[in-house]
């Protein structure tokens, strides 16, 4: 791993990279390494504190590097021991980073749960073909055994979560987790302050930036499309649609309407039985090439997994065939992945050339159906996470679903409104639709 992807996946230009020396363990080494442990940040140098967390930022790791010095710029706290992190040094040009890269990645590619692979995607047919009734029961017992969420809650956006914390460790908190945002954040203001300059994410100086996505299900969230449109366009906003290529009748016409109105149409695969990335990379390539040769007229660009099943080598795979993904939630709980997953970031991110913009607000579905939350329980924990990126600077996201069941329907389409009336009130919020967001994020890779 060199500087330079290191760089690359968190966008930050290759102009720093003559400023960063960087040091890290590979996961061979033998001599000093320790396994799957977690890591407390230590910030020395009250300079680089994050204004916007007061969270105590704890992570998992696998392999550090043991250096340590005296009082480096920020720590790492393992087992007891302290370890150097990012040094500034007054001396040198460059900033010293341990181990920096090792978390990222660790945690961007979300290496620290076991990938299981859920049991309804293994079934010899599509789980859809289970009546829904089933389907329900199935997915409320299981719950039953799953997390106590209220303590995440609870704890995690307003800043007494660290006692909780520390009695027991969740990773990631939901629904919101600093760690890579802040890690960021440490890097960016080194570089700012040995080179003097800000580092910007938005266009026009904009503080924060705001997509909004619907992935269709059913043939329901079509008839639902203008009304949807309707209220996104009395704020102005555009948004992404993503289909799918197999599942029900596809109506051309009102695709086309989207388009001409400034929408984007993005794929959501071939029918939505979640084994989509277990295949190996001819059935991969099989359903996509089906879901773009259907599609071709809109030139889609943009990609969302059904269910947001993912894992690093299908990622990888996908950036063959999109310039955008969006099938990362920054955290998420109760996800048939894993009981908790996220990259653990709400700014975009690359994977090899591709531009994964993660979805930073909890979904409707997570909201309504897995934790049975009403309309306004909905609108506070949206709020308060677009108050927490909007600090942060980074992109809001939400991923809402027209079908009749969910925001299609009345009581939940109202919630959706009042979110868009919230954000619209908002100064200095960039928008646009997600491959032209995530056009822009790659070009500043390369920016003088
Ligand atoms: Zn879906």
């Amino acid at each position: 791993m060199s500087e330079e992807t290191m760089l690359n996946s968190l966008n930050i230009p290759i102009r720093y990279k003559k400023h960063l020396l960087m040091q890290s363990l590979s996961t061979s080494s033998t001599d000093s390494h320790i396994k799957k442990q977690i890591a407390t940040l230590k910030i020395n140098n009250k300079k680089l504190l994050p204004h916007w967390c007061k969270q105590l930022i704890m992570f998992p790791i696998q392999n550090i590097c043991n250096k340590n010095t005296n009082n480096p710029d920020v720590s790492i706290i393992v087992g007891g021991k302290e370890f150097d992190f990012l040094n500034l040094s007054n001396t040198s040009k460059n900033i010293e980073l341990n181990n920096f890269e090792n978390i990222i990645n660790y945690l961007l590619f979300e290496r620290y749960f076991l990938h299981k692979r859920a049991l309804f995607t293994r079934l010899p047919f599509s789980y859809n073909l289970i009546p829904p009734f089933f389907r329900n029961m199935i997915r409320k017992t299981n719950l039953k055994k799953k997390i106590d969420i209220d303590n995440d809650i609870n704890t995690s956006i307003n800043t007494n979560s660290n006692k909780a914390l520390k009695n027991k460790f969740r990773f990631p908190t939901w629904p919101v987790e600093p760690s890579v945002d802040v890690l960021r954040y440490l890097l960016e203001k080194a570089l700012e302050i040995k080179t003097g300059r800000k580092s910007n994410h938005w266009p026009n100086n904009n503080k924060c930036c705001f997509i909004a996505t619907h992935d269709m299900e059913t043939e329901t969230s079509f008839r639902n499309i203008s009304v949807i449109r309707e209220i996104e366009k009395r704020y102005n906003f555009n948004s992404s649609w993503n289909v799918l290529s197999n599942k029900y009748n596809l109506n051309f016409k009102k695709l086309n309407i989207l388009v001409k109105d400034g929408c984007e149409i993005g794929i959501h695969g071939y029918n939505h039985d979640g084994k989509l990335s277990f295949l190996n990379k001819k059935g991969v390539a099989k359903r996509l090439n089906h879901a773009k040769t259907t599609f071709a007229r809109f030139k889609p660009t943009s990609f969302r997994s059904p269910i947001l099943m993912r894992n690093e080598s299908f990622l990888k795979e996908l950036s063959n065939y999109f310039e955008c993904d969006s099938s990362v939630p920054d955290t998420d709980i109760l996800s048939p992945l894993a009981k908790r997953s996220g990259c653990c970031t709400v700014f975009p991110f690359m994977i090899n050339n591709m531009v994964e913009v993660p979805l930073t607000l909890p979904q409707d579905y997570r909201l309504i159906y897995t934790l049975n939350l009403n309309p306004n329980k909905m609108l506070k924990l949206w709020k308060e996470k677009v108050n927490y990126i909007y600090n942060v600077g980074g992109i809001i996201n939400i991923l809402t679903h027209p079908d009749d069941y969910l925001t299609g329907n009345e009581r939940y389409l109202r919630v959706y409104e009042r979110l868009l009336h919230y954000i619209s009130k908002k100064e200095d919020v960039y928008h646009d639709t997600i491959s032209n967001v995530a056009r822009g994020w790659k070009e500043k890779m390369y920016s003088k």
